[in-house]
């Protein structure tokens, strides 16, 4: 296709995309997510080579642990789902998952689930390497251009309307994670997707010496090591309402650091120098918006990727491309088309932290 163009109303890395821990994993609770995150792995581990740029990508495996009844039923459940998948999931006694992460004090931990594949990459290079590549195939990548409306008529879109002018288009695709709400209602499309504030932060470097990302899945505690050595972590909370907030609280920081000293005594005397929100852009059953817009069949969604949508975007993406550019039918886009919420017809993914 010629003739595309990317409109951000901030810089590049503004949204959740400029904001997230770089987790990547294959332990999910659908064989769907499980593919999906196979295959983005998959492109990130050729991303240097073929962009042109270094994403960091480090694969120390991810850690989960569980320290309820229900937890650890969730995840032996889900690692034999993987394992009949092809991915290499590994249910731990807590001496194993101390050998992993020397230190780890397994307080109320009962059972612990590994996967050596899965890893971390460093989010902004991941976006400058796409965008680099967009430019390189002609696609005009306009930041700080909002887009204020749409011209509607004979039941499709005819004209984006941005702040810096109007684009007449064959087909817009709405991208724009959890504002993608405010932006449908410009259409009068409703999504059922909420915002709701992530918070995060990162410590000074230490020498290097943890190597998976750990979680705790009960409580949505997950911290990792950076290439450079920062530790990088959050935690979902509970009492969060819903709502396009981006402000940092001490009420994380405290949350945080409780509970991951729990887990790391030793970390104990580190620093935290930066602390930062985004995001989540969640929908009823935590699964995306894909596909036409019933009414309006040429405003095409992809939006509602919850708290993974850094790690699907490249296997979704290169679906998406392939579904628009040839029409060839993809059960993807039928199975997560917004639809399915009026249906009842949920997409239900229960392995997500925080
Ligand atoms: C704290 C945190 C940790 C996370 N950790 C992980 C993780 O470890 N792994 C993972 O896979 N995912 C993670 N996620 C989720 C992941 O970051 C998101 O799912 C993903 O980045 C969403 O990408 P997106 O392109 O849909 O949305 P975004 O990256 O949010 O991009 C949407 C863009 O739309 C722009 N926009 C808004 N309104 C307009 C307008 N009117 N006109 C033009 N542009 C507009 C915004 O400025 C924004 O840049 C995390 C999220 C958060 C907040």
């Amino acid at each position: 296709m010629t003739d595309v163009v990317l409109l951000e109303k901030g810089y590049l890395c503004h949204g959740a995309s400029g904001r997230n821990g770089g987790g990547v994993r294959m332990q999910w609770g659908t064989a769907t997510n499980i593919a999906l995150a196979r295959r983005s792995i998959e492109l990130m581990k050729g991303f240097a080579a073929e962009m042109g740029i270094n994403i960091w990508l480090r694969q120390g495996g991810y850690l989960f642990l569980a320290k309820s009844n229900a937890v650890a039923q969730k995840l032996e459940r889900s690692a034999e789902l993987h394992n009949r998948h092809g991915v290499n999931t590994r249910l731990l006694s807590l001496e194993g998952a101390r050998d992993l992460v020397p230190g780890l004090s397994m307080k109320g931990v009962q059972l612990a689930a590994f996967n050596e594949e899965d890893g971390v990459i460093f989010p902004w290079a991941f976006l400058w390497g796409y965008a680099k590549a967009l430019a390189k195939h002609g696609v005009k990548v306009e930041t700080f251009t909002r887009v204020t409306g749409f011209e509607l008529g004979d039941g499709r879109v005819k004209k984006v309307i941005t702040d810096r002018g109007e684009i007449a288009c064959e087909v817009a695709v709405l991208a724009s994670g959890a504002w993608s709400p405010q932006i449908a209602q410009l259409a009068g499309v409703h999504l059922p997707n909420e915002p709701h504030r992530h918070e995060i932060c990162s410590s000074e470097p230490l020498k290097p010496f943890l190597g998976p990302l750990v979680s705790v899945l009960d409580s949505g505690l997950y911290f990792s090591q950076s290439m450079r050595g920062e530790i990088v972590g959050g935690m979902g909370d509970p009492n969060e309402p819903a709502g396009m907030e981006l402000g940092s609280t001490m009420r994380f920081l405290a949350r945080y650091s409780q509970a991951l000293l729990e887990q790391l005594p030793t970390l104990g005397q580190v620093k935290i120098l930066r602390q930062w929100s985004g995001p989540y852009d969640v929908t009823p059953d935590n699964s995306p918006i894909l596909g036409r817009t019933p009414q309006l069949p040429n405003l095409l969604q992809m939006s509602g990727f919850v708290g993974h949508g850094f790690m699907m975007a490249p296997a979704v993406a290169e679906r998406m491309a392939a579904w628009m550019c040839t029409g060839h039918a993809d059960e993807l886009f039928t199975r997560f088309n917004l639809d399915r919420f009026a249906a009842g017809r949920l997409e239900r993914e229960d392995m997500i932290i925080g």
